[in-house]
């Protein structure tokens, strides 16, 4: 069971928490975010030193400690229980403040990150604590490791993880931090941003549990953006390449690369909400369950680049020089479309444009667009569904689409468009495609 920053981000939730552990008998690992807000001060924390600006550090690690100082006391109630609470609190701030007098590195903005999830545990288990609920605090630096290429791997996990857990046979409840882990070097590094439902996947995978709950403040996957039209409804059940294309083309309440490791070993994902935790919430398996569409998701920032030449005309190879290049400067490419004398491909990230842009120039003419966005359709067999793609275009009809991409996989088209239709389209395919307002 993974909670995120909301769930333990006040006294009162990391109470519900605590009562949605112990709700049945079977054992569990329950995994930790930071408290709402915190990893946010503490990359402001590590920026400030970054540049050098150890007052403005100073003044934000007071602050970030004024927070936790006012959370002890709804926390706990006995003078033994605060105690111990006000101890782990002296201790990081204390860090942070030892931190703030070494020469920043890299190295050392991660151990900064880490305080975070090291907080929130420390501080659950002393509520627990408090409770009477027999727990062990399972530090995740001793088991969660990426290697060299900063990827993390289930069977590394596991070797490490299961003889933790047989050294505490006796318990049924263990605690542990998301998000955090070493790297290579035996440094404390994380999985980055969000990535706390990716530590919940792979403890899950690694132990190879029957369900890997990640509760959240929001009921499920929702079959649109709840803040660009009015109505959505949550999705019972997704496939996990249904939930991997949503997580990646912008479905906020999922990190996009924590799917893989419960999907390879076949671990079922439900996703639930702390705020209510009767709702079914989404469920994540093998199958698709049903066919037609689940769900549009929109990811923004798209750049799209365009080749045009003539010598692709019945050339082989061409592909090839041309992704040689995005891979020379590991830029990942989301959608690509040809014709045969142009092809437009897709990238997210404009860091390297210019570079790329300049060794595409020998290839032919180039041209780039800005400020797109991908439109992702996703659902079981579309094309095989019944009017989904003639109700889509229909939907379309006022948009200027820049690049259609279907076949790559049954369970996806994809759309991108000047991202100020954005919200638009996304209100056409509510009503077009699941007859919501
Ligand atoms: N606390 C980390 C973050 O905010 C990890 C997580 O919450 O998943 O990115
Ligand atoms: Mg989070």
């Amino acid at each position: 069971m993974k909670f995120g920053g909301t769930s333990v981000g006040k006294p009162e939730r990391m109470h519900q928490v605590a009562e949605l552990i112990t709700k049945d008998a079977e054992s569990k690992i329950v995994v930790l975010s930071a408290l709402s807000g915190t990893t946010n001060s503490l990359v402001a924390i590590g920026d400030a030193m970054a540049s050098g600006d150890r007052e403005t550090a100073k003044q934000q690690i007071d602050k970030l400690e004024a927070h936790y100082q006012a959370f002890i006391p709804e926390l706990v109630k006995t003078d033994a229980a605060r105690a111990k609470a006000k101890a782990i609190i002296a201790e990081h701030f204390e860090f942070l403040t030892i931190i703030l007098k070494i020469s920043f590195s890299e190295a050392l903005s991660k151990d900064i990150l880490a305080q975070g999830e090291l907080l929130s545990t420390k501080l659950f288990s002393v509520y627990l604590g408090e409770k009477g609920i027999d727990h062990a605090l399972l530090p995740a630096l001793e088991f969660m490791s990426i290697d060299i290429h900063d990827e993390p791997q289930v069977s590394a996990i596991r070797a490490k993880l299961m003889p933790i857990l047989e050294q505490n046979k006796d318990k049924k409840l263990f605690i542990t931090q998301g998000y955090i882990c070493r790297n290579v070097r035996g440094e404390v590094d994380n999985l980055k941003r969000g990535g706390s439902d990716y530590t919940a996947s792979l403890v899950a995978a690694a132990v190879n549990a029957s369900v890997c709950e990640i509760w959240t403040d929001i009921d499920g996957m929702h079959n649109n953006d709840p803040r660009v039209v009015k109505k959505t409804v949550a999705i019972e059940q997704l496939s996990f390449e249904e939930a991997a294309e949503l997580a990646y083309f912008g479905a906020k309440i999922l990190h996009p690369t924590c799917i893989w490791p419960a999907q390879q070993q076949k671990v079922p994902v439900k996703l639930l909400n702390t705020m209510q935790p009767e709702a079914a919430g989404t469920v994540i398996t093998q199958e698709a369950g049903s066919v037609g569409v689940k769900a549009v998701a929109a990811k923004d920032g798209i750049i799209a680049i365009n080749i045009k030449s003539s010598r692709m005309l019945l050339a082989y190879g061409f592909l090839r020089k041309i992704f040689e290049v995005f891979e020379k400067y590991r830029t990942p490419i989301d959608m690509i479309t040809t014709s045969e004398v142009a092809v437009s491909v897709t990238i997210d990230s404009g860091t390297h444009l210019k570079a790329i842009v300049k060794e595409l120039e020998p290839f032919g003419t180039i041209e780039v667009e800005q400020d797109h966005t991908i439109i992702s359709v996703v659902g079981n067999e579309i094309a095989q569904t019944q009017n989904v793609l003639s109700r889509l275009f229909e939907a379309l009809t006022p948009v200027p689409v820049r690049m259609v991409s279907y076949g790559g996989s049954k369970h996806n088209v994809s759309i991108l468009l000047p991202s100020s239709f954005k919200t638009q389209t996304l209100q056409l395919l509510n009503k077009g495609l699941f007859g919501l307002e």
